[in-house]
């Protein structure tokens, strides 16, 4: 891998990485080097100095580095976390009442039982008979990775 410093005709200075020293002239050679900032394909290598120059305080920095890829492939990861965490939470504030779901969720709708979070399993007809009573509920999807914890 070879990363050169590359600048376009507008002076925008960024980062060139190729498989070689040869590919890096060739593409450069065949304008098939872009600058990331304008586009511009009249893409010139600077000496290498500037990496050694330690005081470079307006050097620009990161202005080719690949961030969209990284979080792009970061988005799906995020999301199941904030599921799980979610799911988490839900499983920490709910009673788990098994089969009598449907039981209870009626009961406390009637006042017949104290008002709290309940959660365990019911068939669709049960949670259809509970939405013509007025009951609210919602499907939980318990990932696996948490189905130890659920009990
Ligand atoms: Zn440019």
């Amino acid at each position: 891998m070879k990363v050169l410093d590359l600048r376009c005709a507008h002076d925008h200075r960024f980062e060139g990485w190729f498989a070689s020293e040869e590919e890096a002239q060739s593409q450069i050679a065949r304008d098939l080097v872009q600058c990331p900032v304008c586009g511009d394909h009249a893409v010139t290598r600077l000496p290498s100095a500037p990496r050694l120059n330690l005081s470079g305080a307006t050097a620009p920095k990161g202005a080719a580095k690949p961030a969209q890829q990284a979080a792009t492939a970061a988005a799906p990861a995020t999301l199941q976390a904030l599921y799980m965490k979610a799911v988490k939470q839900v499983l920490a504030q709910t009673e788990d009442v098994g089969e009598r779901f449907a039981e209870e969720a009626r009961r406390m709708h009637y006042d017949e039982a104290p008002e709290r979070g309940i959660r365990g399993s019911a068939s669709p007809e049960e949670v259809q008979a509970l939405a013509e009573e007025g009951i609210e509920t919602f499907p939980l999807i318990v990932p696996d990775a948490l189905k130890q914890t659920a009990h």
